[in-house]
C-alpha cells in the first residue's frame, strides 16, 4: 500500500509541504476538484503523475460557484473515501481547506471574464455566477501551489476553455492540461453528480451522449448542423430531460458555427433529470 498523501488545510502548511518538492528542482502538477472523486478524477491523477514527478489533488466544494438554489448543501462529501482513492493513487500531496481558509472574512476580490468562453451563452446562460467562481477560486488554487502544470478534464469542456483563457490572459507560468471524458458503459459521463440519479433517470440518462454521438456522425458525414440539432433536441427532451441547451460551437472559440468546414466543432449539451443537471460534450 502507498504512503498517505499528506493532507494540508491552511495555506501555510501547505507551502510548507511544497517546500521539499520546488527545492528537490521537481516538477507539481495540480488537479482541481470538488471530491466525491470517481475514475475521471483517477485518470487526471494518472495523467498528471506522468506529466510531473509530484501530484497535488485540491478538495473543496467552491461555495461561490453554485447558485443559491443549486446543490451546494447537498453536494457529495466523502472526504474518507476520497482520501483512500488518492492513497491507492499514489498521489503526493492533498489540499484541502476550508470555506473559511479560501474565503477569510473580509474576502473582496472577484476574477471574472468579460468576454470569450466565458460568455459563450452557454453554461453562463443559466449559471451566471458560475465562472466568477469558478475563475476566482481557480486563480487562487494557482496561486497557493504554484503548479507547473494543472489538469482538466473536457468533460467541462466550457470551464477547461475558460481557465485556458484566465491562464493566457494573466500570464500565469503554468500548462493548462485538458483531459478526455471518462465514461461508463452505457455512455454516461461519469460525474459525482450521477449519485443523484434514481434508478430509473439512470436509465434514462445515456440519452445525452448518444444523441451527441449520433449528431456529431451525422454532422461529420455532411448533415445540416441546424437540422441535426432539432432532432437531437427532441430525442433529449422525450427522454424526459429539460433541456437547457445542445449547441455546435468552434471547439477553441466557442462560437457559434455554420459548418464544420472551417473549424473542428464541438457539440455541447446541457439538461436536467428530476432535480439532476448534467452536461457533456462531444467533438465532431
Ligand atoms: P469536479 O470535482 O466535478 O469539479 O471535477 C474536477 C475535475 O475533474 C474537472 O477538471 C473535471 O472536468 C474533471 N472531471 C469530472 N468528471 C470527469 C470525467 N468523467 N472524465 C474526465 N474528467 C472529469
Amino acid at each position: 500500500m502507498a504512503n498517505r498523501p499528506q493532507v494540508t488545510r491552511t495555506v501555510s502548511a501547505l507551502r510548507h509541504a511544497l517546500e521539499p518538492y520546488r527545492r528537490a528542482g521537481q516538477s507539481i502538477a495540480l488537479i482541481p476538484t470538488m471530491g466525491a472523486l470517481h475514475e475521471g478524477h483517477l485518470t487526471l491523477v494518472r495523467e498528471a503523475q506522468k506529466r510531473a514527478r509530484r501530484v497535488v489533488v485540491s478538495i473543496f466544494v467552491n461555495p461561490t460557484q453554485f447558485a443559491p438554489h443549486e446543490d451546494f448543501g447537498s453536494y457529495p462529501r466523502r472526504f474518507a473515501a476520497d482520501l483512500n482513492a488518492l492513497q491507492e493513487a499514489k498521489a503526493d500531496l492533498i489540499w484541502a481547506p476550508s470555506a473559511e481558509v479560501m474565503y477569510p472574512e473580509g474576502f473582496a476580490t472577484r476574477i471574472e471574464l468579460d468576454s470569450g468562453p466565458a460568455k459563450a451563452g452557454l453554461e453562463d446562460r443559466f449559471r451566471p455566477h458560475f465562472f466568477g467562481g469558478v475563475a476566482t477560486v481557480v486563480t487562487k488554487l494557482f496561486l497557493q501551489v504554484a503548479p507547473d502544470l494543472a489538469v482538466f478534464g473536457q468533460k467541462d469542456y466550457q470551464q477547461l476553455r475558460v481557465i485556458t483563457q484566465l491562464a493566457k490572459d494573466l500570464d500565469l507560468p503554468l500548462k493548462v492540461v485538458g483531459m478526455p471524458t471518462v465514461r461508463e458503459k452505457d455512455g454516461l459521463a461519469l460525474s459525482s453528480r450521477n449519485a443523484y440519479l434514481s434508478a430509473e433517470e439512470r436509465a434514462a440518462a445515456p440519452t445525452l451522449y448518444r444523441v451527441l454521438k449520433t449528431c456529431a456522425a451525422r454532422i461529420k458525414n455532411g448533415a445540416g448542423i441546424e437540422r441535426m440539432l432539432a432532432a437531437g433536441r427532441a430525442e433529449i427532451e422525450d427522454a424526459g430531460f429539460k433541456l437547457d441547451y445542445l449547441e455546435a460551437r468552434d471547439a477553441q472559440t466557442l462560437e457559434p458555427v455554420r459548418s464544420p468546414e472551417f473549424a473542428p466543432v464541438r457539440l455541447l449539451v446541457a439538461a436536467t433529470l428530476g432535480k439532476t443537471r448534467l452536461i457533456d460534450n462531444l467533438g465532431v
